[in-house]
């Protein structure tokens, strides 16, 4: 009998350890997954490579993050004025 008991503590104790490792897992989640919001800075999204929060451009509909948008502007049909001309 005392080796049955032993065998169930242990079986109580690995399903423990297992949901304190789920919870663990949970928490992480809870505070570190993107959140979707409908609203804000991080609501947008560039359209390109999935980057959110700042420095996206969504001037003229482009929706592009400005690493993004320094590579295709050219395409584009964008122009490049500064001291380089
Ligand atoms: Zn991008």
């Amino acid at each position: 009998m005392k080796n049955a008991w032993k065998y169930v503590e242990g079986q109580i104790l690995k399903i423990k350890s297992e949901w304190k490792k789920k919870i663990k897992l949970m928490k992480w989640e809870k505070f570190n997954k993107s959140k979707e919001r409908p609203w804000g800075v991080k609501a947008k999204r560039c359209r390109r490579c999935g980057k959110m929060g700042r420095g996206i451009i969504t001037k003229y509909g482009l929706y592009l993050c400005r690493q993004c948008f320094r590579e295709v502007a050219e395409k584009l049909g964008f122009k490049k004025y500064g001291h380089e001309v």
